[in-house]
This record gives C-alpha cells, sequence and structure tokens, in this order.
C-alpha cells in the first residue's frame, strides 16, 4: 500500500508572471494549479489512459502524425512563443526545439511497431516443450516535468515516447517557460485522440502535488537538486523515475585535429541556447603542444559572435547568441565567475552581463582549479573553461574529475584513439569530432550517469522506459505434471543435482545428459501418479 502524504490541501498560492527575457515585456500571467485542478488533470489522464492503450501503434502513429503535420504548418508561430519566453535566437528555436520534436515523430513511425511488438524468446531445455514471449503494455498515466531551457523539445519528445508507448500524460512545464496553451492547441487543433495529455502549470509545489497524484511513472528533466527531492518523494510510492539532470561536458582536444574546426566546434557547442545546456561544452581539455594557439584562435572566433549587443535588432536571423532566460540563472553564473576571479582565474573575455540586461557575452576563463565552484558546479549560461593536458591518461582523468556524466566529446585525428578516450570517460554520451551531436540521432538513447542522472530516453530504449515490460510463459494445457514441483524426494535431489551439472556442460554431451536426466524426472513423477 502506498504511503499517504499529510500535506494540507494546496490552492495554488503562486501567479506566474512571464516576461520576454529581452525586453522584460509582460508577456502573461498564470495562475498556478490548485490541487482540486491538479486532481481533475489526472482524473481526466487516467480515464483517456484506456483510449490510447487500447489503439495499436501504427494508431497511435497515425494520432502522432496529426501533430507533426500540425507542428509542420504553423512552426513559425510556434518558434516565435519560444523566442518570446526564452531569448534565444529563432534558428535556435527552429534548429533545437522544433527540429528534434519532428525528427522523434518520423524516426518512431519507422521504428516502434517493430520495437513494441510482441517479441518470441528462446526457451532453455529444461523447460521444454514451453514458449516465451515479452509483452511491451503501456504503464498508464505518466507525469513529466520540465525545466526552462529548451520548453518545447524539453516537453513534446518525452510526450510523444509516452504516447507512442501507449500513456496518457500529465505534463508540468517550467514556471519560467511554460508557453500558456501552446501544447493544448496543438493537441486540440490537431485532431488528436482527446484528453490524453494535460497540462498543469506551476511551481515546484505543483510539481510536488502531481507527484502525490501516483502517477505510474515520473519522467523528470532538470537540476540535480529537484531530481533528488523528486527521487525521494517518488519513494514514498514506489513510482519509477527517470532522472535527465545537468552536466559539466568535457571537450577533450588532442593535438592531431584541425584547430579552426575544432574552435568553431567549441563555440558552438559552449555558447548555443547562450550555454543554458544540459550538455554544452564547459571543460575544454586541450593538449599542451597546441594551447596557446588554440586558446588564440578561440579569442578571435568569440569576438566575431553577433549577440543583441553588438548586432541591434534581436529578431534579426544572422544572430548568433541570445539573452539569457533567467535572472536567477544569470546571478548564479555571475556568482560563479566571481568567485574564479577571486581565486585567481583569468576571464579572457565576456564575464559581466550587458548592464540592467539578460544579455551575456561569451566568456573565456583559464587557469581555474579545483578550489573554484567553476570546476565542478555546471555553468548553465555562455561560458567556457579551458585547461591543458599533457597525454592521454590526464586527459581522461581531468574529464572524469567531475561530479556529472552526462556527455563529453573527444576530439582527435586518430579515431582509435578517440574511441578508446570515448570508452575511459564514465558519462551517457560522447560525440567524436563533433559537439553535441549524439542528441541530432532520435535512433541513439539519451541520458546520463552518476549526479547527471539515470534511465535514457529516445530511441528504442525510449519507448522501453515508458513501458511495462511484461514476461510470458506458455505451457500448453498438457496435463503433464512438473517433476520439480512437490513432493521433494532424496531421489528426486539426486536428480536435479545431476540436471544442474549438466546444464551447463555445453556442446552435445550436455543436451544429452539435459535430455536423459529429465526423462528421469518425469519418469519418477509419471510413477507417482499412475
Ligand atoms: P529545476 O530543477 O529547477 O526545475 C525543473 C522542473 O522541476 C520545473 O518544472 C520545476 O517546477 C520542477 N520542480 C522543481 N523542484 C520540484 C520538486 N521538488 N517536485 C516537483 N517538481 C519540481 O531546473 P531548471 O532550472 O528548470 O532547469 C535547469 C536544469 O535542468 C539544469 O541543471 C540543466 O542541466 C537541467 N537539464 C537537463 C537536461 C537533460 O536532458 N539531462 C536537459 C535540460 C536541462
Amino acid at each position: 500500500m502506498a504511503i499517504s502524504t499529510v500535506s494540507p490541501p494546496f490552492e495554488g498560492t503562486m501567479e506566474l508572471t512571464i516576461k520576454n527575457p529581452r525586453t522584460g515585456e509582460l508577456l502573461y500571467t498564470l495562475p498556478e494549479a490548485a490541487e482540486a485542478a491538479i486532481g481533475q488533470a489526472f482524473t481526466k489522464a487516467r480515464a483517456a489512459a484506456r483510449s490510447i492503450a487500447s489503439l495499436s501503434v501504427p494508431q497511435r502513429l497515425e494520432e502522432c502524425r496529426k501533430l507533426k503535420r500540425y507542428i509542420s504548418l504553423h512552426k513559425e508561430d510556434i518558434v516565435q512563443r519560444i523566442v518570446d519566453e526564452t531569448g534565444k535566437p529563432r534558428t535556435e528555436a527552429i534548429l533545437t526545439e522544433i527540429y528534434p520534436a519532428l525528427d522523434l515523430i518520423h524516426h518512431y513511425e519507422k521504428t516502434a511497431p517493430k520495437v513494441l511488438r510482441d517479441e518470441k524468446h528462446p526457451t532453455p531445455l529444461v523447460l521444454m516443450g514451453k514458449t516465451s514471449k515479452v509483452y511491451y503494455e503501456p504503464m498508464g498515466t505518466v507525469l513529466i516535468i520540465s525545466p526552462w531551457n529548451y520548453p518545447f523539445n524539453l516537453s513534446f519528445t518525452p510526450i510523444i515516447t509516452a504516447l507512442i508507448a501507449g500513456n496518457a500524460v500529465v505534463f508540468k512545464p517550467s514556471e519560467h517557460t511554460p508557453l500558456k496553451g501552446l501544447l493544448e492547441d496543438i493537441f486540440e487543433k490537431s485532431g488528436f485522440l482527446k484528453d490524453v495529455v494535460q497540462v498543469v502549470y506551476g511551481g515546484k509545489e505543483v510539481g510536488s502535488r502531481c507527484i502525490d497524484q501516483q502517477p505510474d511513472k515520473i519522467f523528470f528533466t532538470g537540476s540535480e537538486a529537484a531530481g533528488k527531492a523528486i527521487m525521494a518523494h517518488a519513494a514514498n510510492y514506489l513510482i519509477p523515475v527517470e532522472l535527465e539532470l545537468g552536466g559539466k561536458d568535457p571537450m577533450v582536444v588532442f593535438d592531431d585535429v584541425n584547430i579552426n574546426r575544432c574552435v568553431n566546434g567549441a563555440v558552438w557547442g559552449g555558447m548555443t541556447n547562450a550555454g543554458q545546456t544540459c550538455t554544452s561544452v564547459e571543460r575544454i581539455l586541450v593538449q599542451q603542444s597546441i594551447y596557446p594557439k588554440f586558446i588564440e584562435e578561440l579569442k578571435r572566433e568569440i569576438a566575431e559572435l553577433t549577440t543583441p549587443a553588438n548586432c541591434g535588432s534581436f529578431d534579426d536571423k544572422n544572430i548568433d547568441i541570445g539573452c539569457m532566460t533567467a535572472e536567477f540563472q544569470i546571478r548564479k553564473v555571475e556568482a560563479q565567475i566571481q568567485d574564479a576571479i577571486e581565486k585567481g582565474a583569468t576571464v579572457h573575455c565576456g564575464g559581466q552581463r550587458e548592464p540592467g540586461s539578460h544579455v551575456f557575452p561569451p566568456t573565456l576563463i583559464t587557469g581555474i582549479d579545483p578550489s573554484m565552484k567553476i570546476y565542478a558546479d555546471e555553468t548553465f549560461g555562455p561560458v567556457v573553461t579551458v585547461m591543458p593536458f599533457k597525454d592521454e591518461a590526464e586527459a581522461v582523468r581531468l574529464a572524469n574529475d567531475s561530479p556529472y556524466g552526462l556527455s563529453a566529446s573527444v576530439w582527435s585525428g586518430d579515431l582509435v584513439r578517440a574511441d578508446r578516450v570515448a570508452r575511459a570517460i564514465v558519462t551517457g554520451n560522447v560525440s567524436i569530432n563533433n559537439v553535441l551531436a549524439t542528441q541530432g540521432n532520435s535512433s541513439l538513447p539519451f541520458g546520463g550517469v552518476k549526479q547527471s542522472g539515470m534511465g535514457r530516453y529516445k530511441g528504442a530504449h525510449g519507448l522501453y522506459s515508458f513501458s511495462n515490460i511484461k514476461s510470458i510463459l506458455v505451457d500448453r494445457n498438457s496435463g503433464r505434471y512438473e517433476p520439480i514441483w512437490y513432493p521433494y524426494t532424496k531421489e528426486k535431489y539426486g536428480l536435479i543435482s545431476r540436471l544442474v551439472d549438466a546444464s551447463f556442460l555445453g556442446g552435445l554431451a550436455g543436451l544429452i545428459q539435459v535430455a536423459l536426466v529429465g526423462l528421469k524426472l518425469e519418469r519418477l513423477e509419471k510413477k507417482r501418479h499412475l
């Protein structure tokens, strides 16, 4: 039985105030969902869970195709909503929010029917005459809680995965970028199966109250601290959780690379989405012999980036870096940089926001050490640090010197070495001679290790993680009694002991022994039932 919580009813105390981070203009306000509304959302989703579960996988995909069509038709409007609430450039909104959502549906159209179909499994000789299968069934109603940095991609992609696996969804977006009404519009106006996705708005208290509704699974993307709180809360009810948390990604650069291309990748990997990406490049580790040249190139490349400070028009599609989304996050980044400066680090460029704005210029820091917060803490802003290394062993040691293990990149002309280093880094994803590239392939599972979380989504693993994986063993109604059932006797013990030895002998001799002992056990059983 689940342990019930004793929290008093929640009336939704907060009003969400959503402003455009670039202009400060008020976009809208939104009351937080109260307990009754949260309860209603779960009631509706649970009722609708039956309708989606009863559809075949191709029928669920047909529903998702409606979403794909609707999003493609309205992509410019959706991009505008995302840009308004996050402050990111249009190019990033379309490339990293819209494209992955459409691509995931496209990928599952080709793969999901096969991934989720009933599977026949081998049955060992000792279970002769029986058949074994696995069914992938929906879990029921899943709760998806999302962060603010990719408010469309990081909500829509887990929602789609959960739906294709046959679940209903209650979704709680971030209180900072809720994209009020957008998902509801997409689902309703595209003609998607009614009520299967419910959205509840609010802050962490609303998220917490959703957990008290005891969903069948929680898929959480966000900070390490919230992930731990959610896992502890879910433990009360033994709800399975998947945690997609923060990162401090290393980029390991050996001296046999094309420095220009590598620097280009480092700058994009560190600055895309103004560095507010869980898998952004944060720690660039460069082999000593090319370190001075690498730093020079990095400074040159960063100086060429267009930001709202040097570009003028923010909506310009030529802009490289937008502004940061949340004031609290800017303060965290500023505090980390201040701490690093006080402890002796060198800031080569950037380091401070443009006064009175959310514009944070791209920042390059060297001379860091483990005493500084910036060494190990996630830096959720357009900031990269660079450290030299001597050889492969030191590169691996530095890359692994982190509480996080979300993603990494390894750069080398020697692909054998790059592969060796990719294997040695304790992480969930590695791109070789590229950055953030594993996420570009919807077939590859995504997730982290260490403090970056647990579980995988996307690809086949994503569908499995939203499924109840049910094992079936069929014994035809043969009338045969099982020789291993009661009663246990001395004679039976002797035969079972021989069966254990024979089972792992291997080869033809092993097979013959298993068959012979099996026959003897059956004969023994038959005698008893004569
Ligand atoms: P956050 O943890 O503060 O909030 C994320 C969501 O969780 C929000 O919707 C919030 O309301 C909710 N929440 C917070 N505490 C809760 C609680 N106790 N119970 C229920 N819900 C709760 O994170 P954020 O600031 O929105 O996002 C930034 C973080 O997300 C960064 O650490 C970043 O690395 C991480 N992130 C990870 C991935 C990934 O895929 N691994 C992707 C994007 C962002």
